[in-house]
């Protein structure tokens, strides 16, 4: 199950179009990045594809399942969508180790993700405390906690220091080279040129291009 399959998707918001007849593939082996202005859609997209927000229109299926069917999603599909989701005063550890029962995942897992992150010295520290930088690797950790085929990442590089930005570079490249399906938003062409192979743009929730990376910048 790696591969994301976005069929005629659309969403309003009253009168918004967030989302208007998208239909695309993500395939696993490479980073897709997901390109488009701010206001254009990949959020809303994104929450689709986790079952967050409801279609007006079409589906997305990820290896041949909707997301609310899958079991245990963590072990299916990470994503980082909004970091900062931490509440109640957990500490990161804990936290982790709760997303880790909860979708039956060894919690051997928890040291795992913590050292892939660098967190492990902040493992005891409450999680609400973070700066964005600790919050969005500790988004990450989540993310890969179960081990999963397929990850999203949405505009995962914001509020990062340099270091942060070419770690996070780094580990989607790996995670692709593991053979997973990653998808990464962004609103930038540079900072997308320099992760992804292939490209999916999109504008005012409409599919503008599907195709790699250097084809995309050899046409524009
Ligand atoms: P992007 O992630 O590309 O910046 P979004 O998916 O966040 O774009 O937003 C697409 C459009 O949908 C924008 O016009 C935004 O204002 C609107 N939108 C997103 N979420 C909501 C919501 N919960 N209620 C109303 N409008 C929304
Ligand atoms: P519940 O409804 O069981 O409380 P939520 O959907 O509120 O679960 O998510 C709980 C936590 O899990 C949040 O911190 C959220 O960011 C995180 N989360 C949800 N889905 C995923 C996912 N696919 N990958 C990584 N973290 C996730």
């Amino acid at each position: 199950g790696r591969v994301i399959d976005v069929r005629n998707l659309s969403k309003r918001y009253g009168g918004t179009v967030a989302v208007d007849g998208l239909s695309f593939t993500v395939r696993p082996g490479r980073v897709t990045g997901f390109l488009g202005p701010n206001g254009a859609g990949k959020s809303t997209t994104m929450r689709m594809m986790l079952d967050l927000d409801r279609p007006s229109a079409g589906r997305v299926l990820i290896g041949g399942r909707r997301y609310r069917e899958l079991a245990e999603p963590l072990r299916h599909v990470g994503a980082l969508l909004d970091p900062g989701a931490v509440h109640g005063g957990r500490s990161a550890y804990h936290h982790l180790l709760w997303l880790a029962r909860a979708n039956r995942i060894p919690a051997t897992r928890v040291r795992r993700v913590l050292e892939l992150t660098g967190l492990e010295g902040a493992a005891a520290r409450r999680a609400e405390g973070f700066s964005l930088g600790m919050a969005q690797r500790l988004g990450i950790a989540a993310a890969l906690l179960g081990d999963p085929p397929v990850l999203l990442f949405d505009e995962p590089t914001n509020g990062l220091d340099p270091e942060g930005v070419l770690w996070i570079r780094n580990l989607m490249r790996d995670l692709a080279a593991q053979g997973r399906t990653v998808l990464v938003s962004s609103h930038l062409m540079s900072e997308t040129a320099l992760t992804a192979e292939h490209l999916v743009v999109i504008g005012r929730g409409r599919l503008l291009a599907d195709t790699t990376v250097r084809e995309f910048v050899a046409a524009h």
